[in-house]
């Protein structure tokens, strides 16, 4: 599925939009595309994971997340900015849980690992507050099992990385958080799973001397 779109509009707003503010702002979008020549326009395509709109660009996506290239293309300038200014470096972990989690969407085994691994990570620092280190702890010991396919359908992304701020650190930290908060809502069908997959690493303390 596709959509024209332009590179005035992306650069109004600051970022890509997500398709949900795509569709408030249609009546705007029309008037902005008529005025456009056609080499301005952009192909936009939607993500399979995040449903967010990206340009169609040709890239490297990853071996088993259901994403799109410009979606990935995104993450990877989040990523760049934590590798290199250590100010933005607090968002790496919920973001890359949050992001993995939202794009986890397939029977194949390494992403059902990847559901269960992101999905028990975001909840142990979200709802549970747990600490950096036991949350690694955590996320090494699901990495670990091999995950039977989850029943229920995938849920609803009500948010995508386009709302995360690339601007400034402080920006970048204050919308990841939202972001975080909003994809782990949005998995609320299996926070009951979430709390079991936390638990097992709290069996696993218990064994330890
Ligand atoms: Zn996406």
């Amino acid at each position: 599925m596709k959509v024209f779109y332009t590179r005035r509009r992306m650069s109004e707003a600051g970022r890509y939009q997500t398709r949900s503010t795509h569709r408030r702002s249609s009546v705007a979008t029309s008037a902005a595309v008529a005025d456009l020549r056609e080499d301005e326009r952009l192909t936009m395509a939607e993500c399979p994971g995040c449903k967010g709109w990206f340009p169609e660009i040709e890239g490297p996506t990853h071996a088993y997340l259901t994403v799109s290239p410009g979606c990935w293309a995104r993450f990877g300038r989040a990523l760049a900015l934590h590798y290199s200014d250590y100010r933005y470096w607090p968002a790496h972990q919920l973001l890359t849980d949050a992001y993995s989690l939202q794009h986890s969407r397939s029977a194949d085994r390494r992403t059902l690992r990847s559901t269960h691994v992101h999905l028990g990570s975001l909840y142990a620092q979200l709802r549970l507050g747990q600490a950096e280190a036991r949350v690694i702890s955590l996320r090494r010991a699901l990495s670990e099992f091999d995950f039977n396919e989850l029943p229920t359908i995938w849920p609803t992304p009500s948010t995508s990385i386009l709302d995360v701020d690339m601007s400034c650190p402080a920006g970048h930290l204050t919308t990841v958080e939202v972001f975080a908060k909003a994809v782990l809502n949005d998995w609320a069908a299996f926070h009951g799973l979430a709390d079991r997959l936390c638990r097992i690493r709290e069996k696993q303390h218990a064994r330890t001397p």
